[in-house]
């Protein structure tokens, strides 16, 4: 039995449905891919598909369009998978089970992927139709967008003729997105020694943090865990002697760390003074942080007598200077657009290896020249500390255009159907529009979509009038002429 079945409009949450049903988390698009292309296949449609996945369709325009320049539809054919402890499925096998309470869909114990199957929803919908009045429609389809915008960098769009695009990957109805922050990962290694030391195991763990989403969530002030228990680590330094045999912290370069650990191994005689320097840091975090991350604490587990391999003194001074010295939150804020940071640093995660410390720093500016310099940063600090730096999944800022015709037509279409103006903003985020701009010099992009909450967690929902609307509102765009 559908779960969706009698939902407006029925095209769009049809697709959707059948799109939920096809495994589809980042690096496993492929079903869903061929489900594109054998959906262009049964209607004739020019298509492509590439060795990755990104698949393009290509519907000629409607009678009476046909001198309308062409309009690209773009989204995301992966999603992130995520899920509740309970949760059985094996998102990379299993369809999800949707459910529908009052106006929201979700998905039982995992995220929904409204982000971003909404956007191939509403564009097979499109494509599909035979009495929506569009001009030549290219819809471009994107895999491995949440885990670096692997896709649209590697997308060939030689086949598409058009200069204008509809990003279908925002979050808030009613607000346009019309630039965006670029990107860089720094992934770097720090060669570390370690002695034998007898003590005792204390375990540390810093918890009950926030975290977030570095590009959305780098202005809320919120404790980095690996940066603020390397902050702890220096602390300790000054007032006790201890080997450190374990670190971590974080799960992905883009994300805030929620949490991170620590091994210890101390002298029984340093005890005292270890519960009391974590007395004192709690004390600071909370005046520090009370209001951005009230949930701060650090715990501490004492584990009886070990001998383990710690840092040397000389390695350990190396690992706490990386964890205190890395820039770390909102570098600078824009000054010509007010509210919206410009730079940011995310260390989002750290790992201690036998032989090696392992840092992913999430680099993000608006301005090309402040990323490079933020690398120059990163690599001349890790040098210094011996360390190399590897840099990987570059990609370029989405500018804000002074003028943009297809925003005008967005911002006036927007008024007529819901009697206000549109947000137009400029994120910190990256969207795929700053890759697909690079090869399409004078690209022409805005970004919209439903209104879906707590996306990339096992809470995603999207709001079913929402979508009603924003497909309203595309047909809107897309008739204009
Ligand atoms: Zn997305």
């Amino acid at each position: 039995m559908k779960v969706l079945q009698g939902l407006e409009p029925q095209k769009v949450f049809d697709f959707f449905e059948q799109i939920c049903a096809i495994p589809h988390t980042s690096r496993h698009e492929k079903a869903l891919s061929d489900f594109c292309v054998e959906f262009a296949k049964k209607r004739a449609l020019e298509y492509a598909q590439d060795e990755m996945g990104n698949v393009i369709i290509v519907k000629e325009a409607a009678p009476g369009y046909e001198a309308v320049e062409p309009i690209m539809i773009q989204g995301h054919l992966d999603m992130v998978g995520d899920k509740t402890q309970e949760c059985e499925l094996d998102l990379e096998k299993d369809g999800l089970r949707l459910r529908i309470d009052g106006d929201f869909i979700s998905a039982e114990g995992t995220t929904l992927g409204g982000d971003d199957g909404i956007a191939i929803a509403y564009a097979l919908a499109i494509l599909d139709a035979q009495d929506i009045p569009h001009p030549r429609i290219e819809a471009v389809m994107t895999v491995s967008e949440e885990i670096g915008l692997l896709g649209a960098t590697a997308i060939d769009l030689s086949m598409c003729k058009g200069k204008r695009l509809l990003n279908i990957d925002s979050e808030v109805e009613g607000v346009l997105t019309a630039g965006c922050a670029g990107g860089r990962r720094a992934y770097c290694r720090i060669p570390v020694r370690r002695v034998k030391k007898q003590g005792i195991d204390v375990q540390l763990r810093l918890e009950g943090l926030l975290g977030g989403h570095s590009g959305t969530e780098i202005d809320k002030g919120r404790v980095n865990a690996c940066v603020e228990l390397g902050r702890f680590l220096a602390l300790l330094r000054e007032k006790a002697k201890y080997g450190l045999a374990a670190f971590s912290g974080g799960v992905k370069d883009n994300v805030i760390p929620k949490s991170a650990d620590a091994g210890l191994v101390i002298g029984q005689e340093e005890i005292g003074t270890l519960k009391e320097v974590v007395a004192e840091f709690e004390s600071q975090m909370h005046a520090e942080y009370g209001t951005a991350d009230p949930g701060l604490r650090l715990t501490m587990d004492e584990r009886g007598q070990c001998e383990l391999p710690v840092l040397e003194e000389a390695s350990l001074d190396l690992v706490l200077d990386a964890l205190n010295l890395m820039p770390n939150g909102v570098q600078s804020m824009s000054a010509d657009l007010p509210g919206l940071v410009e730079t940011s640093m995310n260390m989002g995660t750290a790992e201690l290896k036998k032989d090696e410390l392992r840092l992913n720093e999430s680099i993000r500016s608006s301005v090309t020249s402040a990323k490079e310099q933020m690398a120059r940063k990163v690599e001349m600090l890790i040098r210094r500390l011996g360390g190399t730096v590897e840099f990987s999944g570059d990609y370029p800022a989405w500018p804000y255009a002074k003028d943009s015709k297809l925003r005008e037509i967005c911002v006036e279409l927007f008024e007529k159907q819901y009697g206000r103006k549109p947000e137009v903003t400029v994120i910190h985020a990256g969207l795929e529009c700053g890759i697909l701009s690079d090869k399409i010099p004078g690209l022409d992009c805005i970004s919209l979509g439903p209104d879906l909450l707590d996306i990339h967690t096992p809470q995603e929902r999207m709001s079913i009038a929402s979508v009603a609307r924003t497909w309203e509102y595309l047909k809107a765009i897309l008739a204009y002429k």
